[in-house]
């Protein structure tokens, strides 16, 4: 948790805010609906019981919903690549994108012909795994 950024970290304050007030409503409402069994208030404790099992639900509900929104998140880093060829022999290479790099910009030597390699191209990959998984 300390680990987050300061943006997210700011949400989650607010809503552990709103977790502990639903919490701190549902407690209430089973005590409201206990002391109506006790005088004897059938109804008026059903009515209780069915707020705090609401709070209740709603509360595993937005925790639920966090988790995973916070868990897409931490696991979708955008990854941009270079493509980095050599324009003698053709060889290509593949590599993850470094700071610095643009298109034409000269790099490393050909392992093949030992002439100049430049980048041809830098691209971000495209997430096809979501679109597979409904096919
Ligand atoms: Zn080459």
């Amino acid at each position: 948790m300390s680990d987050m950024e300061p943006s997210t970290r700011k949400f989650s304050l607010f809503f552990l805010v709103i977790i502990f007030v639903t919490l701190a409503l549902a407690i209430a409402a089973f005590f409201q609906a206990y002391d109506a069994y006790n005088a004897g208030q059938a109804a008026n404790g059903h009515f209780f019981t069915l707020i705090g099992a609401s709070g209740l639900a709603l509360l595993t509900y937005m925790v639920f919903q966090t988790r995973r929104r916070t868990l897409r998140l931490a696991f979708v880093p955008p990854r941009i690549t270079s493509t980095v060829l050599c324009q003698k022999c053709g060889f290509k290479n593949i590599r993850d994108f470094e700071r610095g790099d643009f298109i034409f910009k000269k790099t490393d030597d050909c392992p093949k012909c030992k002439e100049k390699m430049s980048i041809a191209s830098v691209f971000r990959e495209v997430k096809e795994k979501k679109k597979k998984r409904w096919i």
